[in-house]
Formats: C-alpha cells, structure tokens, sequence
C-alpha cells in the first residue's frame, strides 16, 4: 500500500442464502481495518448468480450489517456494473488475452456453446497475504480458466476484479476459501494493466465439532442471534474473538468495546489456522453483557421476551421489575424466557399456582408415618411467623425471621414445603427470596390453600 493511499475494503457477499457467524467476522475485520486507518468500508453484493440469488438473502444481509453497526460508506450491486464488465472482456479478448471457445456443453447434450477463456501466461504468481505471508503459486496447472459464460455473461474472478479496481478497492479481505482464486485474478488484473489490491485472507470458523460452520450442522444465520435476544455488542466482541486475541500478551482481558477492537485490529495477530465458534462462548458473552444492562434497560430487554399471557396479567410491570434480577440470573438470552415459561418457572410470579401435594412433602419425610401431619404442622408453624411479623418486608429480613425456625425443625422438612407451596415448583428461588416477592398478603394466602391441601389428604 502507498502509505498516502486512503484504506478501502469491501465485504462482498453473494446473496445466495443467510449467512453466518463465519461470513460476518470476515465482514468485521474489513470493517475494523478500515475505520482504523480511517478508511472507506464498502458493500458489494455480489448478485450475479441469478438462479442462486435471492432477495431474502440480499435482505438479511443489510439487516445484520445494520444490527452489527457494520455502517458502509458505499453500496455497489454488482450486476448493475455489467456494460463496463463487457466492455473489459472485450478489451481482453481484443488484446489477445482471452478468447471465445467453442466447446460441447457438459451436461451431455451434445449442444456446442461459446465461452469465454483467459489466455494464461502460465507465470508464476507470488503474493503477500497479511495473514499467512508470502503464497507463490505457479499458474500453469490452472490451464485457460473460464471468465464468462458468453460475452453477455462475466463471471466471479473477472466480475470481482473490475469491481474491486473501480471501487477502489485496496485491501480484499476475505474468506480463506478464495484463497486458491487470487493467482487467477491477479492474472487477470496484470493483462488490464493494473496493481493488485493486498490480500488478507481469514481463515474458516469451525464448529464445535471443529468441521466448518455451516448451516447444516445447525449455524443460525446472525439475524437469528438478534431474533433471540443475543445483544449485539456481546455478539460483535465474540465473534471478532474468534481466532483474533486484541488482548495485551498475557492479558486475560476478554471484554472490549468496538472502538478498542478498532484501535487494535491488526492481521498479525489473526491465527493462521480455522477457529472454533462456540455458542458456550457466545452464551458467557451474552450474560457478561446483560449484567452490564442498567436497571431500566434490563426491563426493557426481558420486556421484549416476555410471554404475552403474562404482559395481560394485572401486576404485569410491577411484577417484573421485582423478578428482574432473579431472571438476569436465569438466562443466558431473551428466548430462554419462553422455556422458563413452557416449564412453569415464571408464572407462578404472577398467579398463584396449582400445587401438587405430593411435591410438598419433603423426601427425608417420604418414609415418615405422619408425613402430611408433620407437613402442615411446619407450614402452619411458618404461616405464624409471617402473620405475626409486622416489619419484615426484603427476602433478607424474611430470612432473619423464618431460619431460626426451619434450623430447629429440620430445614428440608419446613423450607422444602414452603417454596413448593410458594411456587408449586420444585425448583424455585428460595423461599425467602419467594416471600419477599410476592409479599407478606400473597404468601399468606398459598401457604394456607397448601395448608388446605395437606388438610383434606390427611
Ligand atoms: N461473493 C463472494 C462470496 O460471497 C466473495 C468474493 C470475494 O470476496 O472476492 O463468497
């Protein structure tokens, strides 16, 4: 790069399906370069494939750039740079540098069609990548590669150089998968004249499973991830980390704005071989990032996940805001919200639940004679309490008054019924948290219907 050059890198993607975690991290590094050397960042969508191209695709691809503030300062659509693609393929095969062939058509027909033909010099090809060095490759095994359908119809390597040159382009920044393209292109660059761009190829993200990410083996395109509730700072730091350490050597610092990874993006730290994208990772990623919602944001976030028959419900705002805390505990992302509602972990904050007997009893006493009756003695010993006080109102004051109690008489055998007849769950926050919740009236009244219960058993 002329070190007075003005940095300008593309993300160009084919629209041919919704892409994921592996396309968008490539996106991220053009992106990061470039707003580090105050560059431009530009769009191409490569939609010269017209059986494969869709505009849902096309579509998915400026929401996510969008939601990852993946802002370009340019937009490009390939297709509609076709005159200027042919009137370079003519200029080629005007120069004696590519030709029409006359070839029979592979699918067997017998049918003979004209293509199009880069004339190679059969030279070698060296090139320096900023991730993996100098790559030399002799061109002569590539023979006289295809460059366009017909005349009307350029395809990838001439299409993709045009552009890059027209637009500016001097950094390509893409996935290591074009990486056995580039000899072709720069062939094709150096018989129209020009200097190749610099290249940087990134290697591929692999699953868990450590084989490529792909949507078969269930990658989710990245609006997906911002469908579930996945926050977008918290994706843009994970998925930048993949295979890239911005950190200070030795430093375990895992937490980074966008504008530090601007500031320390930098090829050479990019590993050499494929990373691996794990949703364990994503998942911490989230949870650090939500943890760091104020309390008004966090409503707003679970806000957006909470099950409608809920959002009905009388004490609905109220009611969240007091669960809050106990819900940031509880999931990793917004959707987790809807299982902990399908497994009946949430509504019992807003109605009183339906209690079964059997979960009340305590398993020590499983085996006791007078299970039911030393059952409903502990809650009615409980019940006391709580009527009686007339201070306590945090889970933390609860505690103070109901211990005491459930340490003399066996804590399984009298916090166990309590919080099942609190939630009805057998999992459940504990029965102090419960109470200060709900409150001193609404707990007053499922420990008596559970009392009821207990009653009509014996
Ligand atoms: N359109 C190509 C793709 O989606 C990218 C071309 C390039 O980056 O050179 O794979």
């Amino acid at each position: 790069m002329n070190t007075t050059e003005k940095v300008v890198t593309r993300f160009a993607p084919s629209p041919t399906g919704k892409a994921h975690a592996g396309s968008y991290r490539t996106a991220m590094y053009a992106w990061l370069f470039a707003r580090k050397h105050s560059g431009k960042f530009i769009l191409r969508i490569e939609d010269t494939d017209k059986e494969r191209n869709d505009t849902e695709s096309e579509k998915d691809i400026y929401e996510a750039l969008a939601w990852l503030g993946l802002s370009h300062d340019e937009l490009y659509i390939q297709s509609k740079n076709l005159t200027r693609h042919q009137e370079l393929l003519n200029i080629l095969i005007q120069g004696g540098k590519a030709y029409i062939s006359k070839e029979e058509a592979k699918d067997g027909s017998g049918i003979i069609k004209e293509i199009i033909r880069f004339k190679n010099p059969n030279k070698k090809i060296a090139f320096i990548d900023l991730v993996r060095g100098e790559i030399e490759t002799d061109t002569t095994d590539l023979g006289d590669f295809v460059i366009a359908r017909n005349i009307n119809e350029p395809l990838y390597h001439l299409a993709v150089v045009i552009d890059d040159h027209d637009e500016g382009v001097t950094h390509v920044i893409r996935a290591e998968e074009h990486i056995a393209n580039t000899p072709r292109q720069i062939l094709i660059i150096e018989a129209l004249g020009w200097v190749p761009p610099a290249y940087a190829h990134i290697p591929i993200v692999l699953g868990s499973d450590k084989q490529k990410l792909s949507k078969r083996k269930g990658a989710l395109p990245m609006t997906e991830y911002a469908k579930q509730g996945y926050l977008r700072d918290a994706v843009f730091n994970c998925i930048a980390m993949i295979g890239w350490n911005p950190a200070d050597p030795g430093s375990p610092q895992e937490l980074f704005t966008t504008e530090e990874l601007i500031e320390r993006f930098d090829f050479t730290r990019v590993q050499k071989s494929g990373a691996v994208f794990n949703i364990e990772k994503l998942n911490w990623y989230n949870r650090e990032y939500l943890k760091k919602l104020s309390f008004d944001e966090l409503f707003l976030y679970l806000d957006q996940y909470m099950p409608e028959e809920l959002k009905n419900k009388e004490n609905y705002s109220q009611m969240l805001k007091k669960i809050a805390p106990i819900l940031l505990e509880r999931i990793e992302k917004g959707t987790d919200l809807t299982r902990m509602y399908t497994d009946g972990d949430l509504v019992y904050f807003f109605t009183q639940p339906q209690v079964d007997v059997k979960k009340i009893i305590w398993k020590g006493l499983a085996e006791d004679a007078d299970k039911i009756g030393k059952t409903k003695k502990h809650l009615e010993g409980v019940l006391e309490l709580i009527t009686k006080d007339t201070m306590s109102n945090t889970s933390e004051e609860w505690k103070t008054i109901l211990f005491p109690y459930a340490d003399a008489n066996g804590r399984g055998d009298v916090l166990w019924p309590t919080r099942v007849a609190l939630s009805g769950q057998e999992k459940s926050p504990d029965p102090f948290v419960l109470i200060g919740i709900l409150g001193k009236e609404e707990s007053i009244g499922r420990l008596t219907h559970a009392i009821s219960l207990l009653s009509n058993e014996a």
